[in-house]
């Protein structure tokens, strides 16, 4: 239920969701620098590397835990 919760909270605020003023209908390759360029959407892959570095570690972690258990 609670992952429904969130789910559906997620659907629905996430169109207020902005990063900054402005468009992101450009070329690939402009789209690509604006996005290695500007403040906000490196935070956010930043983030989203170290989310990723942690669950990679977590399940690494696990994986050990139970090879031992065998
Ligand atoms: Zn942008």
């Amino acid at each position: 239920m609670k992952k429904k919760f969130f789910a559906l909270t997620l659907v629905l605020f996430s169109p207020l969701a902005m990063a900054h003023p402005g468009e992101h209908h450009m070329g690939w390759l402009a789209g690509i620098a604006h996005l290695l360029s500007e403040p906000d959407h490196l935070a956010m892959l930043l983030l989203a590397v170290v989310v990723g570095a942690y669950g990679a570690l977590a399940l690494r972690r696990r994986a050990r835990v139970n090879k031992r258990r065998q």
